[in-house]
């Protein structure tokens, strides 16, 4: 193995070699750091922004944040760190996540080992070497026998080109690209396109800062509350005296949106679905309805009690009806594209100065120097939002030109949908493993623990290569496709391809067509049955027997 690389960072990339590199620094990149230097193994990372935190570095807009529960959206391999840090709110907000990213970092002392703002433009696998050669838009060169990509799902930004856009003088921002320095709308006319997760978060801060908000929406979202409240100490305490409990499961966890029991349980009187949804309204947060009924995912009649029961919800909080039915979502299942989670979303269309416009009956025609022109009116506005969301899951993996055997390109590998071998490696590729790509549970659930997950069976590959001094890992064409199949199977038995989502691919003009997260259960079952298999479905390349016998 390589010697030590953490000397040389902070210098130029250039003449590095390392057993691996990791590209990207937020939560599965600062994992895969750590775990990978603990069992030996040289590592470098690379960051394309100044800091830390991935995701949480560049989505800073006004009211971001996590809608999964602080307590849980945490590293769990950890006792340390979970002891050293105590969250203040059930629902931690994107400063509180970023400067838990950097604690981390820092506790764990891997900033030595990453170079920040280094974007990766291109990595080639060297057959010859059994090598990869990964080349940074800083003209860096690094060797490495292992890449692992842990450059997120959320990470590309999506700006849809609106003709005319170029021409606006005011201020334009991105949600997922929200600048480091305050933003202040006081007084300002502002307009924002888009109404998912992040438009759902923003809109309620912005309207209560700025003069006028006019929100463009083309699709209305399922939202649920997420009555975020600051955590108590009873809430810590009873958090700890489950933790033992928690980390089991998590330990058993097969993930799985939608579980095994899912097509076979009864579908439950309307009257009872209602007063549960009512509950769950009530105490807030997403992850109690997407499981209220085990086949509330896949059945159109359960399914369709829950869409009724948020409409209503919607017809009672939006005072407007013309606006409370625009804002209703119709012709889609309840909960297949993200459920969103809001504070006060509704209600923020009551405001005097908010203005819902339908993209539906009044398209945007063109943006010019200071307004937005619909098919109906024209809006003067000051600065635009873009909460247009991201080129989800593949999007970071192929902005770098990855090139495998043969130079053949991941574009090109990809270019009908994604094909992995469990979401964590591609066929043709050596050496490259992608933390929660296309074809695992991915963006699907508690992303930290879904990158845990992956890098500790990383970690596991490579110390099984090590005892038995393997030099490559590939996923066997066959396995990946039938592997593929499988995911598409799952995704068709679900509600999930009946509403035009990211997770489709299809907010991206162009991208193919597929369903990219695995949803069913028993993801982490059938890892470890692969593994225990003797990697069942991947082939090692063993050079590497000989190359240690010569350095021996
Ligand atoms: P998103 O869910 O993809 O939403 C993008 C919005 O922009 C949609 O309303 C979309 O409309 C609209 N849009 C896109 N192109 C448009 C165009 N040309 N004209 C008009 N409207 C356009 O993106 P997001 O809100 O950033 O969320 C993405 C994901 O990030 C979430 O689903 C979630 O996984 C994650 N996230 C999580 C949180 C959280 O934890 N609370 C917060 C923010 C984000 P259509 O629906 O019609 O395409």
């Amino acid at each position: 193995m390589a010697a030590s690389v953490e000397k040389q960072a902070g210098a130029s990339e250039t003449g590095v070699e390392c057993d691996v590199v990791v590209v990207g620094a937020g939560f599965g990149g600062l994992y895969a750091l750590h775990k990978l230097r603990e069992i030996g193994l040289s590592v470098r990372g690379l960051e394309a922004a100044p800091d830390v935190g991935g995701t949480w570095y560049w989505n800073r807009y006004p009211g971001a944040r996590c809608d999964v529960p602080s307590l849980f959206y945490s590293y769990s391999w950890s006792p340390e760190l979970r002891r050293e840090w105590r969250w203040t709110n059930r629902y931690a907000g994107q400063e509180e996540i970023l400067n838990y990213a950097r604690f981390a970092a820092d506790r764990l002392d891997l900033r030595k080992l990453i170079q920040f703002d280094t974007k990766v433009a291109r990595a080639t696998f060297d057959e010859k070497n059994e090598r990869w050669i990964v080349e940074t838009d800083r003209g860096g060169r690094l060797g490495a026998r292992f890449v692992v990509m842990a450059t997120g799902g959320l990470s590309v930004p999506n700006t849809p080109d609106i003709p005319g856009v170029a021409d606006f003088e005011g201020a334009i921002y991105h949600t997922a690209r929200w600048p480091q320095e305050p933003v202040s709308f006081e007084g300002k006319r502002i307009g924002i396109i888009g109404t998912g997760s992040s438009g759902i978060q923003a809109i309620p801060m912005i309207a209560q800062a700025a003069k006028q908000l006019v929100v463009f929406q083309r699709t209305p979202n399922f939202s649920v509350p997420a009555r975020n409240r600051p955590l108590t100490d009873e809430d810590h305490e009873s958090f700890d005296a489950g933790l033992d409990a928690y980390l089991a499961s998590l330990e058993q966890s097969d993930f799985g949106r939608v579980p095994p029991t899912a097509f076979t349980a009864d579908v439950p009187p309307r009257d009872a679905q209602w007063k549960h949804y009512e509950k769950l309204w009530q105490e807030g947060g997403s992850g109690g309805f997407l499981k209220a009924f085990p086949n509330i995912l896949v059945h159109p009649g359960v399914n369709e009690v829950a869409a009724d029961f948020v409409r209503q919800k919607i017809r009672e909080t939006v005072k407007d009806p013309k606006t409370a039915a625009a804002l209703s979502p119709e012709g889609y299942p309840f909960g297949v594209k993200r459920l969103c989670v809001d504070t006060d979303y509704f209600d923020t269309y009551n405001r005097p100065n908010v203005e819902l416009v339908n993209l539906r009956d009044e398209p945007i025609e063109k943006i010019s120097v200071h307004a937005v022109d619909t098919a109906a009116r024209h809006f003067e506005l000051d600065a635009l939002v873009f909460a247009t969301g991201f080129d989800a899951v593949t999007g970071a993996l192929l902005a770098v030109d990855i090139r495998g055997r043969d130079g053949a390109t991941l574009k090109d590998a990809w270019s009908e949908g994604p094909q992995t071998y469990l979401g964590l490696t591609v066929a043709g590729f050596p050496n490259l493993f992608t933390i929660t790509g296309p074809g695992s549970p991915s963006v699907i659930g508690n992303v930290i623990t879904n990158c845990e997950y992956h890098v500790d069976w990383i970690a596991e590959c490579v110390t099984h290569m090590r005892r038995y001094g393997l030099a490559t890992i590939e996923p066997d064409e066959e396995a990946q496709v039938a592997w593929g199949r499988h995911v598409a199977e799952v995704a068709d038995r679900t509600l999930f391809p009946k509403a035009n989502s990211w997770y489709l691919g299809v907010n991206i003009p162009g991208k193919p067509r597929v369903f990219m997260p695995y949803i069913g259960e028993g993801y982490r079952t059938t890892c470890k049955e692969i593994v225990a298999d003797n990697y069942r479905g991947f082939t090692f390349g063993e050079a590497a027997v000989r190359e240690q016998a010569a350095a021996e």
